[in-house]
């Protein structure tokens, strides 16, 4: 690990300041992620600001009827929230789906949307890997990509976004709420939040340098049948091979987005539509233009046959 020094915020204007005087800083909460990719070198900041002390640590209701997560909630801590279980169950069921439960112990809700790909080349620093050595290549499209991505992807990366918790704030409509240097506030939907790969895999989110995400706020409750589903190599501590969190209304309409199978929440309004039709269209239209390798191409039928089971658990 590279030396690096260290400060405790205070307050969100002292954090966004630190890391305005130190470009090559990072916010650092829970560390689940941060820490694994500083030991291995390929994050390398100068400075850390930890923002454990700035009491972003509170789920509240907000007027409009929704919930105001804190930047700083533990994973364990939101899933748990009876508002949380009662309103919003399928976020609840997306972060017990994630990780472990010490992880989930110490994870926070900024750090698990900003959390890296576990594709294995960005972790092996001696493959090349466009996302962490920007131009360099991408070892896993000829290489191992059966965890990869089959739509949103690009010639310069097929890495997944690993969340779960993502998954479910994506079918909720959530935004992410931020503060920068100077005191700038702004609103982030989520589905603008994480940013396809394109040319600039190493881009992956919306936040500007010395950003800093204050809260992610859920919208009121939409009601309807809620269920996530995650299949996965083991049954726990293992990321999606394909995830898929759906709302169910009565009637058979709803909201569903994908996870495991895409560099982003997989989420296109324009699917739903086909959601009274049932599996196959749905995931017809969710996957059109969809650009398997040899390995993952299975993730095609394994995204009908999850979204089947969902929607048949759903009308239960
Ligand atoms: Fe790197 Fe993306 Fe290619 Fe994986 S898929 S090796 S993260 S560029």
């Amino acid at each position: 690990m590279k030396a690096f020094t260290y400060e405790r915020a205070t307050s969100p204007a002292q954090a966004v300041a630190a890391a305005a005087r130190a470009p090559n800083a990072r916010f650092i909460a829970g560390g689940t992620n941060l820490l694994d990719l500083m030991k291995l070198e390929i994050e390398t900041p100068q400075h850390l600001i930890d923002v454990n002390g700035l009491g972003f640590d509170k789920v509240e209701a907000t007027p409009q009827g929704g919930l105001r997560i804190g930047a700083l909630v533990r994973n364990t801590d939101l899933a748990a929230d009876t508002r949380v279980r009662r309103d919003y169950g399928l976020l609840s069921r997306a972060l017990l789906a994630g990780a472990s439960a010490q992880l989930r112990n110490k994870a926070t809700t900024a750090g698990n949307l900003l959390q890296r790909t576990r594709c294995p080349y960005f972790y092996d620093t001696a493959q090349a890997c466009n996302k962490r050595k920007p131009g360099s290549g991408c070892s896993a499209i000829a290489g191992v990509s059966r965890q990869l991505a089959v739509v949103g992807a690009s010639e310069a990366c097929i890495a997944t976004h690993p969340s779960d918790m993502a998954v479910a704030m994506r079918a909720l409509d959530a935004t992410v709420e931020t503060v920068r240097p100077g005191g700038v506030r702004r609103t982030i939907p989520i589905a603008d939040f994480h940013k396809l790969p394109g040319s600039t895999p190493h881009a992956e989110n919306a936040l500007l340098p010395g950003e800093l995400i204050t809260s992610v706020t859920l919208p009121p409750p939409v009601g309807g049948k809620h269920v996530y589903q995650k299949v996965r190599d083991r049954a726990s501590y293992a990321f999606a091979l394909v995830s898929v969190a759906a709302i169910v209304q009565r009637d058979g309409t709803g909201r569903v987005a994908l996870g495991g199978v895409a560099p982003k929440p997989w989420r296109l309004e324009s699917a739903e539509a086909q959601m009274p039709r049932g599996a196959a269209a749905v995931a017809a239209a969710l996957l059109a233009g969809a650009k398997p390798t040899g390995q993952n191409e299975f993730k095609l039928t394994l995204v009908e046959r999850t979204l089947d089971a969902v929607l048949t658990e759903a009308r239960s």
